[in-house]
């Protein structure tokens, strides 16, 4: 044994247990833990005008349908709370039962009183206890959607949100710091501010009948490092739920980055039983991009399996053509694609490993560690590509069309272990 080398096994991570109570989250038949044992669940908010009941509901339809297992909706004005039962009625008509999450700022108390057909239609009501009334009508407002959430069975996610923060909580707050021997920095007040705010309301929302297991709780905030301590603190003070989101984390790579980096911190700490990756859409880029970061998120820490996971090396000097770089994402689109299909057919399918690497260095070290893979030629190899099946090479192609034989490979492997019938099938479900 090298003399560096430990006596001991260096210990295998794994995110932490949860503590949560568990919430749930209802449409007919379809039942949606959040919490506890349940999985940690990806949620989506659509940004159509709810009072457009077609375009709304074909948007929850594509979330859904990309892996969203709730989808949040603006309920905003009286128009928008009389078409929240007709998208559920469209969304019915079209087989899909996702819970749809009423998100409600200012009037919620009245839209839910006096449309109770939106109540109904309604899975769950977010609550913003920043603006759900000013003075002494905070507690009766709050109260009144409380009631309707009673009434008609629903959880609610009480959402603390930095930027629409109880100015009368903060205010009495600061008063106090200013009070104290050694101030504490004005961040940390707010920090106290979000968590008091949301577990203050959530306390009265039992107080008043709710079950506490009913009540999910979110503080959110946009810097990465003030997420990480609000929801340390919340995990710390209390069981309920916790949804969990960066705030206006932005667009494209800084906006996925900010959040799988906020996210995954807190996820591994075994904080978190719901998330929801906050991105602003780039001009053209489909809304289903949250959705795919959100699972991504969850894939890539292990928490979850949604789809078969490719693995390509970046590629470097050693490959100069495309080709992998083209078979890696034609693998990977094709893979995506089938789910839907699979899901059903091939229990267990998402747990499949693919590699696809550029040349002899790794290529076959990693495709040996894949359930399948493949390692093309880099420059000056003789053009050949050997191809590994758990762990053993099976077989080279070579020639103009390796690419199609290769995903026929990854065909037949998947009908063979995941097949109905197949004992690899029954194992690997
Ligand atoms: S596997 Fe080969 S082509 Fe890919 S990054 Fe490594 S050395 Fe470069």
């Amino acid at each position: 044994m090298p003399e560096t080398a430990s006596a001991q096994p260096i210990a295998i991570v794994q995110p932490a247990a949860r503590r949560s109570r568990q919430a749930r989250v209802c449409w007919g038949a379809r039942v949606v833990t959040v919490g506890g044992d349940a999985p940690v669940r990806v949620q989506s908010m659509t940004n159509t005008d709810t009072v457009d009941a077609i375009g709304t509901a074909i948007q929850v339809k594509e979330l859904a349908q990309a892996g969203s297992e709730m989808v949040r909706l603006t309920v905003n004005t009286p128009e928008a709370a009389a078409e929240v039962p007709h998208i559920r009625e469209q969304l019915d008509r079209m087989g899909i039962d996702v819970p749809l999450i009423g998100d409600f700022h200012y009037n919620g108390h009245r839209l839910l009183t006096e449309f109770p057909g939106c109540a109904q239609a309604l899975s769950k009501y977010r609550i913003n206890p920043g603006n759900v009334g000013k003075g002494d009508k905070k507690d009766k407002q709050f109260g009144q959607m409380i009631e309707a959430a009673l009434k008609w069975d629903k959880p609610v996610r009480i959402g603390v949100n930095w930027g629409s923060l109880d100015q009368d909580l903060l205010a009495g707050l600061m008063d106090a710091n200013n009070r104290r021997a050694q101030p504490w920095e004005a961040r940390q007040v707010m920090y106290e501010a979000l968590v008091t705010s949301a577990i203050e309301s959530a306390d009265l929302a039992v107080r008043l009948g709710m079950a506490p297991g009913q009540v999910i709780l979110s503080c959110k905030v946009s810097g990465v490092q003030d997420l990480i301590a609000v929801y340390r603190e919340l995990a710390r003070r209390c069981r309920y739920p916790l949804h969990l989101g960066l705030t206006e984390a932005g667009m494209g790579a800084k906006g996925t980055v900010a959040s799988a980096a906020a996210l995954s911190i807190l996820l591994q700490e075994g904080i978190g039983d719901t998330i929801r990756v906050s991105l602003t859409p780039q001009p053209g880029e489909a809304r289903t991009q949250e959705v795919l970061v959100a699972s991504e998120i969850l894939q890539a820490m292990g928490l979850r399996a949604f789809v078969p996971s490719v693995s390509a090396c970046p590629g470097c000097g050693r490959t100069t053509s495309t080709t992998f770089q083209e078979l890696a994402k034609d693998i990977d689109d094709y893979l995506r694609a089938q789910m839907p299909v699979w899901r059903d057919l091939y229990p267990g399918v998402e747990r499949l490993k693919v590699a696809v690497m550029g040349c002899i260095v790794n290529g076959p070290g990693e495709s040996k560690h894949a359930d399948i893979g493949i390692s093309l030629p880099g420059n000056g190899e003789s053009p050949a590509a050997p191809v590994f099946i758990d762990g053993e090479k099976a077989m080279t192609l070579r020639g103009d069309h390796i690419a199609q034989d290769f995903q026929r490979i990854v065909e037949d492997y998947i009908a063979a272990r995941f097949g109905n019938g197949n004992p690899a099938a029954a194992k690997a479900a």
